[in-house]
């Protein structure tokens, strides 16, 4: 069975990323999404509703996917699920020094772990989940960039 761990923090999760997920499972048997912390930002979201975001909006893969909360080293977690494969998305040139720097990082501590880019759809290209937060924020809409259930959340949230 081949199998993928896809990390991100998902603070909220986008059409960017579900479009990422339904690629890779083109190409994995399963997938575990890891909702990991971002040492450089707090959240606007808990784990726990990020976590939650991401199984209402991939009901429909529920069994080729896992989704779960880790704080900790993302190479521990893949050994974890016996994996070898990190997926991450690349929208723009922007993206690659980051994760170039990370890809490197992690081959240097795990040789046998390989780490493989998916590019975005382009009409997600510039899409972001600060972008996202920050046009929920000021009461614009996020239609068609987002699951519904994260419009909903977002809407709970930010409109008062
Ligand atoms: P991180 O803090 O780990 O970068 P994100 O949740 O922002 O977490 O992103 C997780 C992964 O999804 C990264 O590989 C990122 O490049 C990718 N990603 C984010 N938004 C998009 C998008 N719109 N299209 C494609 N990939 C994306």
């Amino acid at each position: 069975m081949k199998t993928a761990v896809y990390p991100g923090t998902f603070d909220p999760v986008t059409n960017g990323h579900i479009d990422i997920i339904e690629r890779a499972l083109k190409l994995f048997d399963k997938l575990y999404i890891l909702v990991g912390e971002n040492p450089q930002k707090a959240t606007t979201f808990s784990a726990e509703e990020r976590v939650e975001m991401l199984k209402q909006a991939l009901k429909k893969h529920n069994n080729k996917i896992e989704v779960e909360h880790f704080d900790g080293l993302l190479l521990n977690y893949v050994r974890k699920k016996k994996s070898n494969v990190i997926v991450r998305g690349l929208r723009a040139i922007s993206d690659f020094e980051f994760e170039f720097q990370r890809a490197q990082f992690n081959r240097e501590f795990a040789k046998d772990i390989e780490t493989i880019f998916i590019m975005t759809k382009d009409d997600y290209a510039f899409l972001s989940s600060s972008i996202i937060k920050e046009i929920a924020m000021f009461g614009g809409s996020v239609k068609g960039f987002v699951p519904a259930i994260v419009e909903k959340k977002l809407k709970e949230k930010f409109v008062k």
